[in-house]
């Protein structure tokens, strides 16, 4: 078999040149980031970087946080609540489907029964 036209140039652009090992990037950690809005914010930094404690969410900015279920923002929208009010909260939710359920039933006899 002889292919006398083979495509000799096709090494044109490929360089037997390694990148330099010493111009590697230095080493990155990716840190997340939560805002108030759940977005999800990975930001690098250099490795021996500290990160900061907040950053500027870039799909709202707002600022986020690194813990997802208390992003710093929140403290904006909503007033600082304690334990307590989240459970004396959970607890109107309760007592809300509770009336809610008295009163569907008491529709239904009114229905007679
Ligand atoms: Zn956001």
């Amino acid at each position: 078999m002889s292919s006398g036209s083979a495509i000799r140039g096709s090494r044109v652009g490929s360089s037997p040149m390694r990148p330099d090992e010493r111009s590697e990037p230095a080493p990155r950690r990716e840190v997340t980031y939560w805002c108030a809005s759940d977005h999800r914010v990975d930001v690098l930094f250099a490795a021996e970087a500290p990160s900061p404690e907040t950053w500027d969410c870039p799909r709202c900015g707002q600022p986020a946080g690194l813990d997802r279920q208390n992003p710093p923002g929140r403290s904006r929208v909503e007033p600082y609540k304690s334990h307590l009010a989240y459970v004396k909260e959970r607890r109107s939710d309760a007592d809300g489907e509770a009336i809610l359920a008295e009163a569907l039933a008491k529709v239904r006899q009114r229905r007679g029964e």
